[in-house]
């Protein structure tokens, strides 16, 4: 599907836009079906977001795309990481990468 396939490459663009801006390096990017995430970062460096983040809204694919990335610099969600969030994505209070909550 050809408009899909352009939204895919929607993400893959503004993840490198953050990758930049985040001064970050991931070493793979995946767009793959998640039922349970929206997004997930490896230790390895390998990003995973979920394919149907190309149907949700600008503002939350950011904060994905910025969360999973981010910890490409810090691994788990203390204090640095939850500075770096406000300081990247200010409302990223009212998001959740899990899915099914609001
Ligand atoms: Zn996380």
């Amino acid at each position: 599907m050809k408009v899909y396939n352009e939204r895919r490459e929607i993400i893959c663009a503004r993840v490198e836009c953050w990758a930049q801006r985040l001064n970050v390096h991931p070493r793979l990017i995946r767009v793959q079906r998640m039922t349970r995430k929206w997004g997930s970062c490896s230790t390895s460096g390998i990003v995973t977001l979920a394919a149907d983040l190309v149907n949700q809204g600008s503002n939350f694919q950011d904060f994905v795309i910025a969360h999973e990335l981010l910890h490409l610099r810090v691994p788990n969600h203390g204090k640095l990481f939850k500075a770096l969030m406000t300081m990247h994505v200010p409302d990223w209070k009212r998001q959740d990468v899990r899915k099914g909550t609001s």
